[in-house]
């Protein structure tokens, strides 16, 4: 991926398989998938004859190749660097940029992008690299960061950092900007402060109450990142720019390939996810080999949250992930086609800019014109 200024880009995608862990080898499962050279993942089909693939005839395991591909030998500093530190950058000089981990409950989502206090994720990492970087630039700019976190849960929207303000409500504006009505914004300074704030925000997540281990399996958290930029010149501020940095933890994916599977006519019942629902769709239209047709992102809270990530002004990463088991084939299988039609979504970067000399200009016109009508009254 080129991060250097805008244009035309395809989405990243990364793949991440976790370790085998102690539930699974207790249960007797074999590690089915691999990362092999070449960012390439290999897959086997536990219900295949083993004896046949491992008797060289090698037809029988599915290849895929990602932009980048890690495996339980990697680190959260790894992940982090390949797949998010170069949109820091970027960020601050006013382009959006929006990373997602994708996966089946247990596969390594939120350990990716939360992760622990000893072993911090992908949000508190991209926090404090902001805060870096900011540190660096000249006194010639005025920055601001905030963040906000929210959760999707049942096509309903909550404010993680301030939970009594109950189910919020999706703006869009006369430009198509689509926001949360009376999300709060808060700013952090230090990346003890986000980890903590993350921590207690994920605590509000909506438990599953069929499956008390599975917290959270079917809520998407989304941290919105916010920085503000104003150019000091001479004394006045000549441009405003926005560079808006989405980090997304979103639903278990077996819901959404589990309602796949049992048809159409599901979709309106209680269980499905909608939002991945339509992530998904989204995904498929926006992938096709002929250029998207019409895509829905009105279907869901999700896409419409998304709609630039996905189609339009913004720098995306998706990071899928998969547990190596071979009880989790389908699981995994799912996940990794999924991911490999991502790979083919385009999206076109540009900086947001509010050139603040030019709305001055314009609002100096204005007004000299209605001085002169006033005169002529
Ligand atoms: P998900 O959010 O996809 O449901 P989690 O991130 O909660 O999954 O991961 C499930 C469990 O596996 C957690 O206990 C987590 O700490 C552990 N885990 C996930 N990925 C890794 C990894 N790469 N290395 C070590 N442990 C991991
Ligand atoms: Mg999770």
């Amino acid at each position: 991926m080129s991060t250097k200024g805008g244009g035309e880009q395809t989405l990243t995608v990364a793949l991440r398989i976790r370790p085998l862990n102690e539930d699974e080898i207790l249960q007797g499962a074999s590690p089915i998938a691999y990362k092999v050279e070449n960012n390439m993942v290999v897959l086997l089909d536990p219900t295949e004859d083993h004896d046949d693939i491992l008797r060289a005839n090698r037809s029988r395991e599915k290849q895929f190749v990602f932009d980048c591909t890690f495996d339980g030998s990697a680190n959260q500093e790894d992940v982090y660097e390949a797949t998010t530190k170069e949109l820091i950058p970027n960020v601050i000089t006013g382009y959006n940029a929006t990373v997602f981990a994708y996966g089946a409950t247990g596969a390594g989502k939120t350990h990716t992008m939360v992760g622990k206090d000893d072993s911090p994720g992908i949000m508190v990492r991209a926090l404090n690299d902001l805060f870096l970087e900011m540190e660096k630039t000249s006194e010639d700019m005025a920055y601001k960061v905030t963040m906000s976190y929210l959760e999707i849960y049942n096509e309903m929207i909550r404010d993680l950092l301030n939970p009594a303000a109950g189910i919020l409500d999706l703006r869009e504006n006369s430009k198509g900007d689509v926001t949360v009505a009376g999300l709060s914004e808060v700013s952090a300074r230090s990346t003890d402060e986000v980890m903590q704030m993350l921590l207690k925000g994920n605590r509000e997540r909506t438990q599953e109450p069929t499956a008390a281990n599975q917290a959270s399996s079917r809520s998407h958290a989304v941290l919105q990142v916010t920085v503000r930029q104003r150019h000091r010149v001479k004394n006045t501020l000549q441009e405003v720019r926005t560079g808006k940095l989405f980090l997304i933890d979103l639903a278990g994916s077996e819901r959404a390939a589990n309602t796949h599977n049992r048809g159409k006519r599901m979709v309106e019942g209680a269980h499905i996810n909608r939002s991945l629902l339509a992530l998904g769709n989204c995904i498929n239209a926006l992938s096709e080999k002929n250029g998207p047709r019409y895509i829905n992102y009105r279907d869901s809270k999700l896409t419409r949250l998304l709609k630039d990530a996905l189609g339009g002004n913004c720098k995306t990463v998706m990071i899928a992930h998969i547990s190596p088991a071979s009880l989790n084939f389908e699981e995994s299988r799912n996940t990794l086609v999924y991911a490999d039609r991502a790979k083919h979504i385009k999206t076109k970067v540009r900086r947001n800019v509010t050139d603040v000399a030019y709305h001055i200009a314009q609002y100096t016109n204005i007004i000299t014109e209605l001085r002169e009508e006033i005169l002529r009254l």
